[in-house]
């Protein structure tokens, strides 16, 4: 039996393990690459007993390989919310360059088709709204999020310099806000630290005046927009997200009603600059290119992430 070999570099956290779940769900063999930063073993023990999976502990910052044939390499290796890269600033920097590259020579050595997690967060706090793909954003070169937008926008830079340069086939998709079962109780984002406040019975801390908007897609139409891409012929870069967009006072409003919670919503500064006022996927290019748009409602997707953050917080 000869099956496709997917490594997937961050395959321990929030989206790469769910990306190694459907990977592993489409027929492919599967190796995670994770240095446990802020990916966790948890996220990916139920597939321990899985003959098709392994997991390399490994900080892709380092130079690595891999034994045999690989034919896909998916990049979702970096701290991803702004609490953890604002506490992470080097490691974010280094691991969107030189774990760039790393994986980049990986790809190229084993003449594997290259995948970029790449963000929303490279059009900054955007002056277009919603953002499509043509827009080249608007981002403070040395803000506090500057670590991972510059990063990234880095990241897309060496893919596309590889494309052309070597001929590697490379695809990026830039995420939108995503939310669902494995997101870190505490990594500060705004769902978990909604939803933990909410369940706990504490106030919902919003920041600043809370009309900043975000919108938010589920992981599983997510990953079903990433796998797709992956498939296809294109290159990129696309956005995959969820358009139906909320400012954060109507989106603690509705947590609060989705949780059954009755916790008071209080308003904090907010403890990171350049916090962009809008976020908003245009989403024509997923449409049209992938045949792909989210199903999931913010409602269902909600449902079945309180249950995991019920189980975790160890609340009824
Ligand atoms: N936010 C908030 N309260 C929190 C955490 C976040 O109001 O406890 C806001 C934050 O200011 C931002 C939005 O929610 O405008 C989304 O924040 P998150 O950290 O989830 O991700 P971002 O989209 O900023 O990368």
């Amino acid at each position: 039996m000869n099956l496709k070999h997917a490594v997937v570099a961050g395959g321990a956290g929030f989206l790469g393990s769910h990306l190694c779940d459907r990977l592993l769900k489409e027929g492919f063999r599967v190796t995670s690459v994770d240095n446990f930063i802020t990916g966790n073993p948890g996220n990916i023990a139920h597939l321990a007993s899985n003959a098709l999976f392994s997991s390399i502990q490994q900080d892709i910052i380092q130079p690595f390989t891999i034994d045999g044939d690989v034919d896909y390499v998916f990049n979702f290796a970096s701290p991803a919310s702004p609490v953890d890269y604002l506490e992470l600033p080097i490691e974010t920097l280094l691991v969107g360059s030189a774990g760039t590259h790393n994986t980049l020579d990986l790809a190229k050595a084993k003449n594997a088709v290259y995948f970029m997690a790449s963000t929303s967060e490279v059009y900054g706090d955007p002056t277009v709204h919603p953002q499509p793909e043509e827009y080249w954003g608007n981002v403070n070169p040395n803000g506090t999020r500057s670590c991972y937008d510059e990063a990234k926008r880095y990241s897309e830079a060496a893919v596309f310099a590889y494309h052309r340069k070597f001929g590697l086939d490379t695809k990026v998709v830039r995420i939108f806000n995503t939310y669902g079962p494995r997101m870190r109780v505490n990594d500060g984002r705004v769902v978990p630290a909604f939803l933990s406040q909410a369940l706990l019975g504490e106030p919902l801390t919003v920041f600043g005046d809370g009309k900043q908007t975000r919108s938010f897609c589920y992981v599983s139409d997510l990953i079903d927009g990433i796998y797709r891409l992956a498939m296809s012929n294109q290159p990129g870069p696309i956005n995959v997200g969820n358009p139906s967009e909320r400012t954060m006072i109507e989106f603690a409003e509705e947590i609060l009603k989705a949780t059954g919670s009755s916790s008071a919503i209080t308003f904090v500064p907010l403890p990171t600059a350049d916090d962009p006022k809008q976020r908003k996927p245009d989403i024509t290019k997923a449409k049209s290119l992938l045949g792909w748009q989210p199903e999931v409602e913010l409602s269902s997707g909600l449902a079945d992430t309180i249950t995991y953050f019920k189980e975790k917080l160890g609340v009824a």
